[in-house]
């Protein structure tokens, strides 16, 4: 049976009962997905113990609407947690996460600042300070992050690096559904229409990769194949579409060696983003 603990106090009386174990912690946003489950049974696979945080982090979301509308159904995430063997379900209090007078945050500076930092301003100091919080609280040996999230995992490691967080951060490839839509707690808001519309953001990074495959390496080319492919789509509105430098997401323009493409559209009022690695 997963232990199902709300407060700070008893998942360090837990995590500490044995001091010799190793922790993974996979923290989560819940509205889980089998996205979510990779990365507990990866967790389950590398560790003594497994860790699943379900926190929909209010101090993340840059628009109030989008926060309350932020699908939350607990007693199903734990069902389907639960027969994975997870061994702690914390579901911190929001009061215990931000006490009154709450003022200190995490902020990684310049690899949050493009992309989804610039769409979605303080977003990711929100994510750097809940999960140095969550890091803080539980001290895992390992944590896991989806590919998914492509600036989110390196917004992580740079802060676990730059503060030297005693812990190893795991990456894991991006589930999808079998039509390529890229899992996403997000997809349960999308009408019918919408979500048959929303196949168009892995066809476009599809034909970008294929582009790639038969040797295109110009910028401007790969961006317009993209683009079309998802102008075509009625339902979707794009937000951005980049191809940026792996390692530092600077926006990459000419002849390309590798990139990082991510884009972020919206396919009626849902923001939906998908990412994948050309080298
Ligand atoms: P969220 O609940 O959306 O905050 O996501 C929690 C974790 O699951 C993050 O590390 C995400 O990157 C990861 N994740 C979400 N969707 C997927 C997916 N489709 N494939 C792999 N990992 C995912």
């Amino acid at each position: 049976m997963s232990e199902l603990v709300k407060s700070i106090a008893e998942v360090r009386n837990i995590r500490w009962q044995n001091p010799a174990q190793t922790w993974g912690l996979v923290p989560t946003m819940g509205a889980l997905h089998a996205g979510h489950l990779e990365l507990v049974r990866r967790a389950l696979a590398e560790n003594d113990r497994v860790a699943v945080s379900i926190f929909v982090n209010p101090l993340q979301f840059n628009q109030a609407s989008d926060l309350e509308k932020y699908p939350r159904q607990i007693e199903h995430d734990i069902e389907l947690l639960q027969p994975l063997g997870t061994h702690l379900i914390w579901t911190p209090h929001v009061e215990e996460m931000y006490p009154p007078h709450f003022q200190t945050t995490v902020n990684v500076e310049k690899i949050s600042q493009p992309l989804e930092g610039a769409a979605r301003p303080n977003h990711f100091r929100g994510v750097t300070t809940v999960v140095a919080k969550l890091f803080n609280v539980i001290q895992p040996t390992r944590a896991y992050f989806g590919q998914k999230d492509a600036q989110q995992v390196k917004v992580i490691q740079q802060m676990v690096a730059d503060l030297s967080f005693n812990l190893s951060i795991v990456v894991c490839p991006t589930v999808r559904e079998p039509d390529g839509l890229a899992m996403s707690s997000r997809n349960q808001r999308l009408n019918p229409a919408e979500r048959q519309a929303a196949t168009v953001l892995y066809q476009a990074l599809q034909a970008a990769q294929n582009q790639w495959q038969n040797g295109l390496r110009n910028s401007k080319l790969l961006h317009e194949t993209m683009r079309k492919i998802i102008s075509a789509a009625p339902l979707a509105r794009i937000d951005y579409i980049s191809l940026a430098d792996p390692l530092t997401l600077a926006e990459l323009e000419g002849e390309l060696k590798q990139a990082l493409v991510s884009m972020a559209v919206y396919i009626g009022e849902i923001r939906l983003i998908d990412n994948l690695t050309l080298e």
